[in-house]
Formats: C-alpha cells, sequence, structure tokens
C-alpha cells in the first residue's frame, strides 16, 4: 500500500471506529462483535505505525473510550483513567515483557500479576475517611460520568470502608451472564430490546438516569485498582488487591502472582477454556507489573499503561454464513432447527453446527439460508445463533409443516412454542432417538450403544423399542456388519448388565415428556416401587413439591397408554426391574424439609443433592414458601433474592455441614 492509499483507509478506518465508539461506549449497542472491532484497530495502528506522518492527535489510537452521554453530570477524575494494550497473540505478549524487562537488565524474572480481564465497565470510585463520596465512569479518561446515585444501588460497592482510608478504587461493573439471559427474557416478553451481551447489558443498567432502574438489575463489582497518595500503604499490586478484600471489596478470586511472562502465559492457557465455566464474562487476561515502584517508573503512553498488556482470548462471537437448516426429530417427537454454518474458527474450535432453539426463534432473528450470522459460545456447548447481518434480508426461513422423518403433519400445542411430530409408534426418528437415549448415561448407561448402532439395529428391524435390545443375542450383532465376536460378547453382557437400574435412571429412561433427570429423581424420592408410580393419579404427583400440571399430566397419560404398557411389561418379562428409591437413607433429620440449590458450590450440585436426600430431604428447583433452606453457593441467581424476599432461611456451604453434623440448629 503506497501512501496515499494508506492515507485513504486510515480516513476510512477512523470513521468507521468512531461510528462504533459512539455505538458502543454512548449508545450501549454495538454494531459490530469486539473481534471485528479489535481487526479494525490494529489495522489502522498498524498503517499508523508504517507512516507516522499519518498519525493525527485526533486518532483512536491515542485516546481511551469516547465523549460522555448527556445527562449526568461531568466529573474530573482526580487521576487519569487508561485503556489497556492488547494482543491476541503470545509472540506480541513476549515482545511487551521484552520491552519491560529492558530497562530491568539486572533482575531475573519480574513478578507479575495475572489477573482476569472482566468484560464490564469501569469505574472509578473515590473515599474520603472510608466514606464513598464519588462513583464515576472512565469516559474519556479525563472526564467521566458522576454516576453515584446509580453505584450506590450496588450491594458490592461499600458505602463505608472497614479503614478510614482517602483512597480512589477502580473495578469493573458486571453483570453474571445468568442475569443478563434473564434480563433480555424479560425484554423479549415486554417487547423490548435486548443487550448484545453482558458488557452491554451492564453499561446499559448502570448508566441509567433513573437510579432505580440500576437498582433492579443485578449488578456486581469486582475491585481492581486501589490508588493512594500515601505510598507506604502498599507497595505491590498484589498486597492492593489483598488491601481492597481487607476493606470490603470483592476481588476476583482468580488473580494470581506469577514470576517472568512463561508462568504468565501459562496462567492464559489455562483461563481460555476455565472461562466458560464462570458466570460472569471475560474476555481476556490482563497481565500487570507487581512492583507499584516500577509502574511508576514505567509510566503511560497517551492511551495505556506501559506496566500492562492484556491477552485477549479468541472470539466467543464470529461472524459465518447460514449455509443450512438441519431439521432433527428428537426422541419426544419436537422437531428443532439446527443452523448448518460454512467453518468457523470460535474460541479455538472449528464450529459448523449452531444451536437454533425452535422455529419462533428463527422467526425471531429474521434469518434464512445465506445469512451472515453472529454465532456465539457461552457457557454451553453448542454455539448459538445471536443476529444476522442488520441490511441483509433472505427471508425468513419457513417452519416444516411435515415431519421430515415419517412425513406426518406436525402439530403445536397451545401454549407451546415447540413443533411436535404426533406419530409416536410409526416415527423412525423418535423411535431411534428414545433408544438411544434410554441407553445413554444419563439414563440406562449401557455402554458401547450409541446412535449409530441403534441405527443399524433399528434399520434392519433386529429392535423396534428400547425393550427389544433385551431381546438381542451375541449372534444377533454379530449379524451387523464389522462387529466381531468379542465386541458382539461386550454388548451383550453390558445390556444384561443394566437389568437393575436405580428408579430416577429407570424413569428417565422411559422418555416421558416433561420428566427429566431431575424431576425423575423427586418422583423417585416418594414412591417406593414402580407399581406406585405406574398406578398413582395426577392428583397424587401435582401434590408433590416440585412436580407441575404438565408433568403431572404427562406421566400419567405416559402409563394409560396402550403401547407403553407393553413395553413396560416386555421389560419386566426380561427382568429388567428398577431398584427402589435411589438414594439410601442414613438419617432423617430432614424429614419434612424442602431444600433449594442455586450459585456455585465446592461440588457439583448433584453431591448435595444425593446428600439432602440420605438426611431425608428434599429439592426442588424452584423457591417458594414451602421451601424449608435455600442452600447458596458463589454467584448465586434470582432465587437468593426470592428466598430473601420470602424469608427462606439461607445456608452457605458450610451452615449447611454444620446442619448436618448437628452443630447448628434449625
Ligand atoms: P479494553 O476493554 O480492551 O481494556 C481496558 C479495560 O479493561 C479497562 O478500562 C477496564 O475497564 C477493563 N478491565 C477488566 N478487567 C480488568 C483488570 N483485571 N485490570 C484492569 N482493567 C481491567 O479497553 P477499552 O478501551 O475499554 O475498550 C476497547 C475495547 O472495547 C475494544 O478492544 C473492543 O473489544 C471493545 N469495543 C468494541 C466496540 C464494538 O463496536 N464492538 C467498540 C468500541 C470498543
Amino acid at each position: 500500500m503506497d501512501f496515499n492509499e494508506a492515507k485513504l483507509r486510515i480516513d476510512e478506518l477512523k470513521k468507521i471506529i468512531e461510528e462504533n465508539n459512539k455505538a458502543y461506549y454512548i449508545l450501549d449497542d454495538p454494531k459490530i462483535s469486539d473481534y471485528e472491532y479489535d481487526e479494525l484497530f490494529r489495522e489502522l495502528k498498524n498503517l499508523e505505525n508504517q507512516y507516522p506522518l499519518l498519525r493525527t492527535s485526533d486518532s483512536p489510537t491515542l485516546k481511551v473510550g469516547d465523549k460522555i452521554s448527556q445527562g449526568f453530570k461531568e466529573h474530573r477524575h482526580k487521576y487519569r483513567l487508561y485503556s489497556l494494550d492488547n494482543s491476541n497473540n503470545f509472540e506480541d505478549l513476549y515482545k511487551w515483557y521484552e520491552r519491560v524487562k529492558k530497562e530491568y537488565p539486572n533482575e531475573e524474572d519480574l513478578e507479575l500479576v495475572v489477573e482476569l480481564k472482566i468484560d464490564g465497565l469501569s469505574c472509578a470510585l473515590s473515599y474520603e475517611n472510608g466514606n464513598l463520596k464519588i462513583g464515576a465512569t472512565r469516559g474519556n479518561g479525563i472526564t467521566g460520568e458522576n454516576i453515584t446515585e446509580n453505584i450506590l444501588k450496588i450491594k458490592d460497592i461499600p458505602q463505608k470502608l472497614s479503614k478510614p482510608l482517602n483512597i480512589e478504587v477502580r473495578g469493573e461493573v458486571y453483570m453474571p451472564v445468568s442475569s443478563f439471559e434473564r434480563l433480555n427474557e424479560e425484554n423479549t416478553e415486554r417487547g423490548l430490546k435486548e443487550f448484545a451481551n453482558p458488557r452491554n447489558a451492564a453499561a446499559g443498567s448502570l448508566r441509567q438516569l433513573d437510579a432505580n432502574i440500576t437498582k433492579q438489575r443485578d449488578l456486581h463489582f469486582f475491585a481492581y485498582t486501589l490508588i493512594s497518595d500515601d505510598k507506604e500503604l502498599v507497595k505491590t499490586h498484589y498486597e492492593a488487591l489483598k488491601l481492597l478484600k481487607e476493606l470490603g471489596f470483592n476481588t476476583n478470586p482468580n488473580s494470581f502472582l506469577v514470576k517472568g511472562i512463561n508462568q504468565a502465559k501459562e496462567k492464559c492457557d489455562i483461563w481460555e477454556t476455565e472461562r466458560f465455566k464462570l458466570d460472569y464474562a471475560t474476555d481476556g487476561m490482563v497481565i500487570k507489573i507487581n512492583e507499584l515502584a516500577k509502574q511508576n517508573e514505567l509510566g503511560y503512553t497517551s492511551r495505556a499503561p506501559k506496566w500492562a498488556t492484556a491477552f485477549k482470548f479468541p472470539p466467543e462471537e464470529v461472524w459465518t454464513k447460514l449455509i443450512g437448516i438441519e431439521l432433527s426429530v428428537g426422541k419426544t417427537g419436537i422437531v428443532t432447527p439446527v443452523a448448518e454454518l460454512e467453518p468457523v474458527q470460535l474460541a479455538g474450535t472449528t464450529v459448523k453446527r449452531a444451536s437454533l432453539h425452535n422455529f419462533d426463534e428463527i422467526e425471531r432473528l429474521k434469518i434464512n439460508i445465506g445469512n451472515e450470522v453472529l454465532i456465539k459460545k457461552a457457557a454451553e456447548i453448542i454455539p448459538k445463533v445471536i443476529r444476522k447481518r442488520e441490511n441483509e434480508d433472505f427471508g425468513v426461513y419457513k417452519a416444516p409443516e411435515i415431519c421430515p422423518s415419517c412425513k406426518v403433519p406436525l402439530k403445536k400445542e397451545a401454549g407451546e412454542v415447540a413443533l411436535y411430530c404426533p406419530n409416536v409408534w410409526g416415527c423412525p426418528a423418535q423411535l431411534k432417538g428414545k433408544i438411544e437415549y434410554f441407553a445413554s448415561k444419563e439414563a440406562m448407561d449401557i455402554d458401547g450403544i450409541g446412535a449409530s448402532l441403534v441405527d443399524k439395529l433399528f434399520d434392519c428391524g433386529l429392535i423396534k423399542d428400547f425393550a427389544d435390545l433385551y431381546n438381542l443375542s451375541v449372534n444377533d450383532f454379530m449379524k451387523l456388519d464389522l462387529i466381531k465376536e468379542k465386541s458382539a460378547d461386550n454388548l451383550y453382557n453390558s445390556i444384561q448388565a443394566s437389568k437393575s437400574p436405580t428408579m430416577t435412571k429407570f424413569l428417565t429412561a422411559l422418555s416421558i415428556k416433561h420428566i427429566g433427570k431431575e424431576t425423575a429423581d423427586i418422583i423417585s424420592s416418594e414412591f417406593s416401587n414402580i407399581d406406585e408410580i405406574i398406578n398413582a393419579s395426577e392428583e397424587d404427583f401435582i401434590k408433590i413439591d416440585g412436580i407441575g400440571d404438565k408433568a403431572a399430566k404427562s406421566i400419567v397419560n405416559f402409563f394409560r397408554d396402550e403401547n407403553n404398557k407393553e413395553i413396560l411389561n416386555k421389560l419386566k418379562r426380561y427382568n429388567v426391574n428398577p431398584k427402589g428409591s435411589s438414594v439410601e437413607k442414613i438419617s432423617d433429620i430432614f424429614n419434612g424439609k424442602t431444600f433449594v440449590i442455586t450459585g456455585t458450590l465446592s461440588e457439583p450440585r448433584s453431591v448435595f443433592e444425593a446428600k439432602i436426600k440420605q438426611y431425608g430431604g428434599k429439592t426442588s428447583s424452584s423457591v417458594s414458601k414451602k421451601t424449608s433452606y435455600v442452600l447458596a453457593g458463589e454467584n448465586p441467581g434470582s432465587k437468593f433474592d426470592k428466598a430473601s424476599s420470602l424469608g427462606v432461611i439461607i445456608l452457605n456451604e458450610e451452615e449447611f455441614n454444620s446442619l448436618i453434623e448437628g452443630k447448628i440448629n434449625e
């Protein structure tokens, strides 16, 4: 590219970046993904480095954020705020470290602190004598918006510190992913605009002129910087994090003190995948020089500190083309559209398919084959389609009218969004789905029986339903291509070994609509054998805490159906008999008590559910007046708030264990 071409491209890039800055920083409504923005920004930076004469003082590469929005009072920051330089590859990270290391040639590996880069909105909080005086956004780094009223509504932010200090605290206001999804659901129901991501939801919720709206939103705060004129207060960044915690702030637990860039890289590697387990969004890691004296020596550019850098994770969102829509028929007949995509790299994996949920969702997204779509990977394994390009119109994909497997007209039940195939006993896709699920780990856990084997067994007529699995001989398996005697033996043995499942597994395996593992578990703990369940009435089920009308109706209808009766009889004839209740009782101390679990605990929820049952209690998925206790882990969701408002006792893990050990009374 020659000088003139570079000038044109630089002007164009500056214009695009400024427009997107406005959409992102002022309107909280980005039009492109962060990854695309970063690519444009990097291109501009590289061109300006190549042609320094073309770098003008108004370039976005030389400034922080954008102007502030009208409506808030301006706040002039006492200490200037900066952005962070970032890279998306380790080479640049090593270059940054080399530049810093050059200043300290006689030192071994430097101490660094590696932290999660929380994807929220940065705020500066001024404390005088330990009292919160002002809360402000970063704005352009010199002046921000005075949002003190709104800051006071965030429970995580202490209004009084545990020590009477004069300090400025900076950190990130964020919204948990689960709260963001809930807010978007509510907004859709009320016909309001959805937020593009948790960052924008947090920014939009915090920068509200009516602070009461801020109060209703689930906002949290992680503190990561402490600034004081008293240079003796703390000497390192890591000490500052510790002091912030003592003063009453939440600091992110995943902050690591390391030596040298290799150890920092190790942390980045680990968190590139670990981040998906968190209920808040992170877009990278921040690597900071630990010693504050060194930070001062290294100083700042006009935009960012030289003593820190950010390593950005591969994008969680990326644009690609929708090349097809596959219709899959599930085990209960529900037809689900799945997006087939032009393969694309997303958060470190190649993605070819994404979830579209249902046909109402396609209607909402207004998408069709041919559209460019934004896909996102969050906590779930299968990415989902977020939106299409605004200016593209290929019409809307039409929902099918007949089942793609058995060609019977599809139906929709009143009040439900799902389209389903009513041909329960004649639809090959449904029957195969049921058999495959029956054998799966979650259900009867029969080793070796997966989708392709079920296809073969079904297609050659060896099985028609899941009960037929128990009628298969070793020879039957050997009739199938490529199955040798040893594998046939193994398959036969694993089927035989599955004949005494727990009641929960057995009920789950039947693929009864609205009866998933959790509901099956609740039902299992109420009845002592399968015949009692088969003969129970709708009222018997509704009486059980945690069982709704739909589930009660569905299970009763299931056991009344002649075809199902026949399958259950077959299973009995083959000696498939569920054991009684799935958990053995140890004590009755929780008799009559119902627990609801929320948040992240030190072990999977199932461990706590089993414990509650062992001690005679029950678990439920929703909080009501009937709930005896809420067991709350880290980042509890709305169940916590509901429990507080209903006056339900909330226990943390330690209190829960003490209750079991009899150390505390109810
Ligand atoms: P940034 O978000 O890349 O990094 C700086 C910010 O990181 C800090 O201001 C702070 O708020 C935050 N941060 C989070 N955790 C931190 C920690 N542990 N320590 C220190 N800081 C931490 O920079 P920026 O200037 O706020 O914004 C630029 C970025 O915003 C771009 O890289 C892009 O991803 C996004 N952006 C997107 C669009 C768009 O249209 N999609 C437009 C503008 C900006």
